[in-house]
């Protein structure tokens, strides 16, 4: 969940007017289909927990490993993977950004879990900035969207700090609304984690190389196995 940052969708006009000095527009490289570095960023961390709800625990717990499971299958696709954060601690957004922007020819790809004073409410949301990473965000989507019991609730456009400042095509996904009780529970789950960070992989993949390219790993590392322990 990105609370202070639901500002509504992307004014491209306004973007492209020198007077609107308030929007601070970054110069976005599109390597889409030439990246070889993925900047994992496991949202919240630290004094930040994001979303905490009796379901689905605290947000910074799944997102951290999902992130790190995700890390894990990128490596072994042979992508150079880098994490914003490995571990329980505070990353501001300008510093996650400037994480990814400081890579050669990368992609950034940022992991949330949703909520909603509305218990009812539930499904995965995929968000991107630049038009560059469009089609990432929609293979992501289109990807986590096979999971059981999956509900669509879009590929949308948002002005998110982390989006909005990232050099490099930039997506944020939204894993399910830890306010509800059927994906909360599913977000403490350590094989659904796996199966997230397994699409998500297998979208980043598709986008790189082609689809059908992507081989999943059979099991789980053990560095993933472990961070699920500490998450739950
Ligand atoms: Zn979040």
């Amino acid at each position: 969940m990105l609370r202070f940052f639901h500002v509504g969708l992307v004014s491209v006009g306004c973007a492209l007017l020198a007077s609107c000095g308030s929007v601070e527009q970054t110069q976005v490289k599109d390597t889409s289909r030439t990246f070889t570095t993925v900047v994992v960023d496991a949202g919240h961390g630290g004094k930040d927990n994001g979303a905490f709800r009796r379901y689905g625990g605290a947000e910074k717990q799944a997102t951290l490993d999902v992130a790190t499971r995700l890390a894990s299958k990128l490596r072994e696709s042979q992508f150079h993977v880098v994490m914003t954060r490995s571990s329980d601690v505070f990353i501001p957004l300008d510093d996650r950004a400037a994480i990814s922007n400081r890579q050669k020819n990368a992609i950034f790809v940022s992991v949330h879990f949703n909520d909603s004073g509305r218990r009812g409410i539930r499904g995965f949301e995929t968000y991107y900035h630049s038009p560059a990473a469009r089609n990432l965000a929609y293979r992501i989507q289109q990807q986590i969207m096979t999971l059981p019991g999956a509900v669509n609730r879009g590929v949308k456009t948002a002005n998110f700090r982390v989006l909005r400042k990232a050099a490099y095509p930039a997506v944020l996904v939204e894993c399910g609304f830890l306010s509800n009780r059927k994906e909360g529970a599913a977000a403490r789950s350590a094989s659904r984690r796996d199966n997230l960070a397994d699409k998500i992989a297998e979208a980043i993949v598709d986008q790189r190389y082609g689809k059908g390219m992507y081989r999943a790993p059979s099991t789980a590392s053990d560095a993933a196995a472990s961070s699920s322990e500490h998450a739950n």
